[in-house]
C-alpha cells in the first residue's frame, strides 16, 4: 500500500468540507485498484465558521483524516505549505475544497505519474463564470510576468497538482515567507505533465479573493520571481540621464545663438513633473523589493498552529 495525501486548504468552508470528502471518495475503486491509501489533510486557515468542527465530525467516521488549525488566517499559500509539511504520503495532491478542482481527474493524473512524470499539473482552459474584467487582468498579468521572469507561470494554472515525494520535498525546501506557489512549483523543475479542463464554478460558498487581493497577489508573484522591474528602474534612470544631457546641450546652444533662455518655463514644468513621477515610480519598485526582503529577513514562521488532530 502506498499513501496518497490529499492536502486541502480551507477558509470558511463549512458547507464544502463533507461534500469534498464524499466526492474524492467516489474514486475509492481506483484507490483500491492501484493500492493507494488516501490520507486527508484539511488545513483550517483560521476560519470563522464551523469548518474545524465539520472536519472533526468527519474524523470520527474516518481516521485517515487529519486536521491542522491555524491560530488565524494566514492565507492559502501558508495553508498549502503546512499541508505539504504534514503530508506523509508517497504521493501528494493539493486541491481546493470548493470542487473547482474536479476530483474525478485523479485517476488520469495518477496514470501520468505511473508513466514517470514527477508532477501532474492542471490548468483551466476557459474562465467562464468569472467577471470579464478579472479575466482580462488575469490574462495581462500572465503575459507580463512571463515576459519578465525566467520561471514559466502558466496561464490558468490551478494549484491542483499530483506530486511525487521527491517533488514535494523540493517544494518544501523552499522556505521563503512570501510564497507564490504557482511559481515555486515551476521553479523546482522536474518533468511536469499538464492536463487541461473546462472551468468549473464553485458550488457552495463564495470566493475568498477580491479584485484588490488578487492585484496584491499579482505583485507578490512578480516580486518573488523576477527582478526585471529593478532593471527597468535603472533603465529609466539611464534614459532620463541621456535626455537631460541632450536638453543641456540644446539649452546652451540656444542661449549662445539666440540669447534669452527664460522662455521655456512651461516645458520646464512638464519636464520636472514627468521626471519626479518617474523617480517616485522607480522608488516604489525598489520599495516593493525592500519590503519583501524585510519580511524575509525577519524569518517569521509561515504559519502558527492552534490545534492538530
Ligand atoms: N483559502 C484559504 N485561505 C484563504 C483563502 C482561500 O485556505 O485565505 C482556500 C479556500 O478555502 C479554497 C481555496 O483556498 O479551498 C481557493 O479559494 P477560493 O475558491 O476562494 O479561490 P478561487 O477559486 O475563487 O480563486
Ligand atoms: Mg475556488
Amino acid at each position: 500500500m502506498r499513501i496518497l495525501s490529499i492536502v486541502v486548504p480551507c477558509y470558511n468552508e463549512e458547507e464544502n468540507v463533507r461534500d469534498f470528502y464524499n466526492e474524492v471518495m467516489k474514486n475509492e475503486p481506483f484507490f483500491k485498484e492501484k493500492e493507494l491509501e488516501p490520507e486527508f489533510i484539511y488545513v483550517d486557515d483560521g476560519s470563522k465558521d464551523n469548518t474545524a468542527s465539520e472536519v472533526k465530525k468527519l474524523i470520527q467516521d474516518d481516521p485517515r483524516i487529519h486536521l491542522v488549525s491555524f491560530s488565524r488566517n494566514f492565507g492559502k499559500e501558508a495553508g498549502l505549505y503546512a499541508g505539504l509539511e504534514k503530508a506523509s504520503g508517497d504521493y501528494v495532491v493539493t486541491m481546493d475544497v470548493d470542487m473547482q478542482d474536479p476530483p474525478a481527474l485523479l485517476p488520469e493524473m495518477y496514470k501520468y505519474i505511473e508513466e514517470g512524470y514527477d508532477s501532474v499539473a492542471t490548468r483551466r482552459v476557459s474562465r467562464k463564470g468569472e467577471p470579464p474584467i478579472r479575466s482580462f487582468f488575469a490574462r495581462k498579468f500572465y503575459k507580463l510576468i512571463n515576459r519578465m521572469s525566467k520561471t514559466e507561470i502558466v496561464d490558468g494554472a490551478r494549484d491542483y497538482r499530483f506530486m511525487t515525494r521527491q517533488f514535494v520535498d523540493a517544494v518544501l525546501s523552499m522556505k521563503e515567507y512570501n510564497r507564490f506557489t504557482k511559481g515555486i512549483f515551476s521553479w523546482v523543475g522536474y518533468e511536469t505533465k499538464w492536463i487541461e479542463f473546462e472551468n468549473v464554478e464553485r458550488i457552495k460558498g463564495e470566493t475568498k479573493w477580491s479584485f484588490w487581493k488578487l492585484f496584491l497577489y499579482a505583485i507578490d508573484g512578480i516580486v518573488a520571481f523576477t527582478t526585471a522591474p529593478l532593471a527597468f528602474a535603472s533603465f529609466m534612470g539611464v534614459l532620463f540621464c541621456i535626455l537631460a544631457f541632450v536638453l543641456i546641450i540644446v539649452t546652451i546652444v540656444r542661449k549662445a545663438l539666440f540669447g534669452d533662455p527664460t522662455s521655456g518655463w512651461p516645458s520646464l514644468v512638464c519636464i520636472i513633473s514627468l521626471i519626479s513621477g518617474v523617480q517616485l515610480f522607480c522608488l516604489g519598485i525598489i520599495g516593493q523589493y525592500i519590503s519583501k526582503t524585510y519580511m524575509e529577513v525577519k524569518q517569521r514562521p509561515i504559519y502558527i498552529i492552534k490545534e492538530e488532530i
